[in-house]
């Protein structure tokens, strides 16, 4: 690569690892700030001469006043994943890096309770820079809305965060490869150590496998196991379940179980309406 070509690519992951920082304060959503005319002033007034400066301060001392309510503050463990996200936007621990479009940090509530983890992003979430927003995705969001939650009171994140494809023609996803997955597992800890779900749910063989060495989604999925200090609960993957015909056929239900089953650990209501099964 020739010094022309190292430069552009480090200010392309630069500036994508701005984007992904703003991103990630722009999902609390901490609204307008509140300047007062009073702060416009201050703001924008010629500061005061050095002959003016009041015996004992030092030039250049930061203004005590800040413009931005504390409560209106992103909370540290959102400036925290924020931190993370842009680490990730300028990664090169794995060959992925040079394939991707958007890393694909996660999202979602910087403090939730629950903690979906799925395998690695795909087309749609290498375009977005946003975990699960294609078809799994839908199918996920329904889940977690027939929980009773929402998708932004939950946080969402995957094994790697760069789109794992095969090689040539036609970029297929792939599942991730034992050394991709280990190269990017470091964020996924320090996510952990940030968001301290009560719950993690994996989803599917990879995520299992990622995150306790475990192989057999089919027999170990609804039985929890741990990650560290974390309870886990294994299901199957919303794209084994959209091959098998999506929500309301057999494989959904047994994910179903597996979220009533987390319900209760989490000591929320289990929706007593679900509980009636359709006909599989
Ligand atoms: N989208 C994701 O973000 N992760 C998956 O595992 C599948 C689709």
């Amino acid at each position: 690569m020739s010094l022309k070509e190292q430069m552009t690519k480090s200010l392309i992951e630069t500036l994508t690892a701005i984007e992904a920082h703003l991103h990630a304060l722009r999902e609390t959503d901490p609204g307008p700030l509140n300047i007062s005319r009073k702060d416009i002033s201050e703001l924008t007034s010629i500061p005061p001469s050095p002959a003016a400066t009041p015996p004992g301060k030092p030039l250049g001392a930061p203004a005590k006043k800040t413009i931005v309510s504390s409560s209106e503050r992103p909370s540290p463990s959102t400036v925290q994943l924020s931190e993370i996200a842009a680490r990730i936007a300028v990664c090169t621990r794995c060959p992925l890096q040079s394939t991707r479009t958007k890393t694909v940090p996660g999202q979602g509530h910087p403090q939730p309770e629950l903690l979906f983890i799925g395998e690695g992003p795909g087309s749609e979430e290498d375009q977005q820079g946003l975990a699960f927003v294609g078809r799994s995705g839908a199918l996920l969001t329904r889940l977690i809305e027939r929980m009773g939650l929402a998708r932004d009171q939950v946080f969402i994140a995957n094994m790697v965060k760069c789109r794992p494809t095969e090689k040539g023609e036609g970029r297929k996803d792939r599942p991730p490869a034992p050394e991709e997955i280990e190269a990017c597992l470091p964020y996924l800890r320090q996510q952990i150590a940030v968001l301290r779900p009560k719950v993690i749910i994996s989803l599917g063989n990879v995520a299992l496998e990622g995150l306790t060495g475990l192989k057999g989604i089919t027999r170990l999925r609804g039985k929890w196991l741990k990650f560290e200090t974390t309870d886990l609960m294994p299901t199957y993957h919303p794209s084994f379940l959209l091959r098998g015909g999506g929500d309301d056929k057999a494989r959904y239900w047994e994910v179903w179980d597996d979220m009533c089953e987390v319900l209760r650990r989490i000591s929320r209501p289990v929706p007593e309406i679900h509980t009636r099964r359709p006909e599989s």
